[in-house]
């Protein structure tokens, strides 16, 4: 059933995650005072699949709708579907614009971007960077400009939060021709990095304006050095692929495998990109599950062990950051695992105790906001991301502005 909003003087904004195989939105109501509201989210989920399906939550997350589909069916078609839902939910309001999120901004974006003829050209060179993820998005940019002509549309980068990053950070041990051709370190995660640094400064400032370190350990996961709220390391690095073991990502690892694999075992480009983003990672080394909570359930012993691999590299990669902070002073987990798994966070915490890290075991189990104890060197914290909110203000701000121009 869809619910009517009344006619308001609100602007309201969508905001899009395209992924792979399914498309998510928000859709965020800007109060009178500023603040912005979720009115409903959902997805369609089966891109691409013989049956996709559509499902939306209201503000409370109880289920508002649904739809299936019982043919493959055009993502045009289904974009048109879901922004219609959208209207008619809206209506008589309507969309003052649409956000979405991207993963790379190459070197050329560091900031959010209104959608125009330009800046679509620029963004189709940046392909190569990012081919399982940026097409699909511009895709859905391409059918909104088609088919609504004049809606606003507004881009966010991953890449933009890690713009403060120092240049020697930035580079690879590579010949500079291939650097001048953009093969950097660029960091990813920056939207949920934003948010969290944003939550934090509310919360305790000292934490959020000193040393700190965020783990966005979700099915992808990587990690983000702060000195005064800005980024200056992080873990992934030229792709998502970098920096901590994920679900079914392989994270950091010698190139000489890939040479290995190439010469010795005939891998082919596809073959290797299946492997390493859609078979390694928490999969690959339990053979069993992506999913932290299926390793916990499980005796067996590579379950295990997988548990045990994602932990260490949290541990060694937070002394690698450390390092560029020159120290630390507050430790935040977020996302799936770093917000739901005690578990994890123990583990993790139990380790870093030589970087002056005493985790509060009660809050730990409760997943209270602050999880170390009052005598802890370094402040640990756990604080949900909400990336799809980071979108929104982006949205509401810039959609602003550039109605004045
Ligand atoms: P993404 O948004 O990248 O898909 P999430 O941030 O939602 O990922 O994290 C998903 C992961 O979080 C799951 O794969 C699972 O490993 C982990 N997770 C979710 N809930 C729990 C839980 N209660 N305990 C441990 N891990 C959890």
């Amino acid at each position: 059933m869809e619910t009517k909003s009344e006619a308001s003087n609100l602007r309201f904004y969508a905001v899009l995650n395209a992924g792979s195989s399914s498309l998510k939105y928000s859709l965020f109501a800007e109060m009178e005072d500023g603040r912005l509201e979720r009115r409903t989210n959902g997805s369609i989920e089966g891109i691409g699949s013989i049956s996709p399906s559509f499902t939306a939550f209201d503000c409370d997350q109880y289920n508002l709708d649904e739809y299936q589909w019982n043919r493959p069916t055009g993502i045009g078609t289904l974009l048109a579907f879901l922004i219609n839902w959208i209207e008619n939910f809206l209506s008589p309001n309507r969309l003052s614009a649409v956000g979405h999120r991207m993963l790379h901004g190459g070197t050329l974006y560091d900031a959010p971007v209104l959608v125009t003829p330009a800046v679509l050209k620029t963004m189709r060179e940046l392909i190569p960077l990012a081919p399982l993820h940026q097409p699909r998005i511009l895709q859905v940019i391409d059918t909104i400009n088609e088919r609504y002509p004049g809606l606003c549309q507004i881009v966010c980068f991953d890449t933009s939060f890690h713009k403060s990053n120092p240049p020697v950070s930035r580079l690879y041990g590579l010949p500079r021709h291939l650097t001048d051709k953009g093969l950097i370190h660029y960091g990813f995660h920056g939207l949920s990095f934003e948010y969290v640094s944003e939550e934090l400064k509310h919360i305790d400032r000292h934490a959020a304006m000193g040393k700190t370190i965020i783990a966005h350990l979700g099915s992808g996961a990587s990690m983000c050095a702060m000195v005064n709220g800005k980024s200056i390391a992080t873990t992934m690095g030229f792709s998502a692929l970098d920096g901590l073991v994920m679900g079914t990502r392989c994270g950091q690892l010698d190139p000489g495998v890939i040479l290995y694999l190439i010469q010795h075992e005939q891998m082919k480009p596809k073959e290797l990109e299946t492997l390493l983003y859609q078979d390694s990672g928490l999969l690959g080394v339990s053979g069993i599950s992506n999913d932290v909570r299926d390793l916990m359930a499980s005796t067996d012993p590579y379950a295990k062990e997988a548990l045990d691999l994602f932990v260490y590299r949290v541990v060694r990669e937070t002394g690698s950051l450390a390092a560029a902070c020159g120290g630390l002073d507050a430790f935040v987990f977020t996302a799936g695992i770093g917000e739901r798994s005690p578990y994890i966070r123990k583990a993790i915490c139990r380790q870093l105790d030589w970087l002056g890290v005493e985790l509060d075991e009660r809050a730990n189990n409760l997943g209270e906001l602050k999880i170390s104890t009052v005598s802890s060197r370094v402040s640990v914290w756990i604080l949900p991301t909400y990336e799809e909110l980071m979108i929104a203000r982006h949205v509401a701000r810039l959609s602003r502005e550039t109605d004045h121009i």
